[in-house]
């Protein structure tokens, strides 16, 4: 079914997409963002919503849910069509210069600009070459940690060296009954601040170990967790097994739409402007000389793009300098 003409469409809603929701608004721009997940806000969403985020500017301190509701609440002085549960697939240009954008869902949704704010892309978390693990899946093993309090008194282990996996920790220390944490390798490739933070907690960190089989009828009951340098096998009782892996991104949809990718991103000039006209991008998924993945900097990218694809539509138009006004 085809939808309304919009002057800007947000492909996926993270974090920025939800940013350039607000700033589209503000400049009196018609918008729309697809999501492919059923809610938005991205990776803060999805992957660490109970996770403290300390480097987003005018926040000393913000859980990851309560930025995205506060980026909800910022964008919703405005009105725009939110289409959850639907993944872009193709990007087809018109002949009048315009797009149509089609997912799964078989929308049709017609554009005059689109900003590309499609972050890590659509992602599935990595799963574990384990014998009969998936049988524990939603029965005590997940691969992400969506309520802290479901954890409470119950003995976790968490397996991984990233991010995610010492984020967890930290967070399901004070809840759980117990935290162990195991690593294959010797280091942790997670934030030094965190990881310091880990080895002074009460969080049991096994380095050099990593999980060979689960045990239970019904539900998780132990893990048989080894040592990979010495063999040494050891019987752990847990109630909760949280394989923090990593995502595997798809970013193959974007291939087929004749943007200049750089490895999985999108190669942007300094107004977020892709090779395509009228296309633009913001966030994780663009690069350029010196790109920093974060969310502060893609809010910056979003503005920027915004006001590109604003001059796109109309080149009469002012920049804008300094104000939110709304007078521009
Ligand atoms: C564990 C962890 C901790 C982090 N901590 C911090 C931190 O403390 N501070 C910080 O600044 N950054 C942090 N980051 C990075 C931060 O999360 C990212 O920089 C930010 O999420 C990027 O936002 P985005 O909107 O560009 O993309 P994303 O958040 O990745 O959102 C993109 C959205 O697009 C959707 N999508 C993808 N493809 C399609 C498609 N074809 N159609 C429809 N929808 C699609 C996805 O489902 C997703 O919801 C962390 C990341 C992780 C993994």
């Amino acid at each position: 079914m085809r939808a309304e003409m919009v002057d800007v469409t947000f492909v996926g809603g993270g974090p920025v997409a939800l940013y350039g929701l607000f700033y589209a608004g503000m400049v009196g721009l018609s918008t729309r963002v697809i999501e492919s997940l059923s809610e938005l806000g991205g990776q803060l969403a999805a992957l660490y919503p109970e996770k403290m985020v300390y480097d987003v500017p005018g926040f000393p301190a913000v859980r990851a849910r309560d930025l995205v509701d506060q980026l909800l609440a910022q964008s919703s002085r405005f009105l725009y069509d939110v289409r959850t549960g639907e993944t872009v697939q193709q990007l087809q240009a018109q002949p009048d210069g315009t797009y149509i954008l089609r997912t799964t869902a078989q929308g049709e949704y017609p554009t005059r600009t689109v900003i590309v704010t499609t972050g890590a892309g659509a992602f599935t978390p990595r799963r574990l070459a384990l014998p009969g693990a998936d049988r524990f899946e939603g029965k005590g093993l997940q691969y992400t940690v969506p309520q802290l309090e479901r954890f409470r008194g119950q003995r976790v282990l968490i397996v991984g060296g990233g991010d995610s996996a010492v984020d967890w920790a930290l967070s399901l220390e004070p809840l759980a009954r117990s935290v162990t944490l195991i690593h294959r390798r010797g280091q942790f490739r997670a934030l030094e601040e965190s990881v310091e933070q880990l080895l002074s907690s009460s969080v049991d960190v096994r380095l050099f170990h990593e999980l060979r089989a689960i045990e239970g009828d019904e539900r998780v009951t132990a893990a048989i967790i080894y040592n990979n340098q010495t063999g040494e096998e050891t019987r752990l009782p847990v109630d909760e097994i949280v394989l923090a892996l990593g995502f595997v991104p798809d970013v193959s949809l974007l291939r087929s739409w004749g943007l200049d990718m750089d490895d999985n991103a999108i190669v942007v000039r300094s107004d977020m402007s892709t090779n395509l006209p009228g296309v633009y991008a913001a966030g994780d998924v663009v690069t350029y000389p010196g790109k920093v993945k974060l969310i502060a900097t893609g809010f910056g990218e979003v503005a920027t793009a915004v006001a590109a694809a604003r001059r796109h539509i109309n080149p009469q138009v002012r920049t804008p300098l300094h104000s939110s006004s709304m007078k521009w």
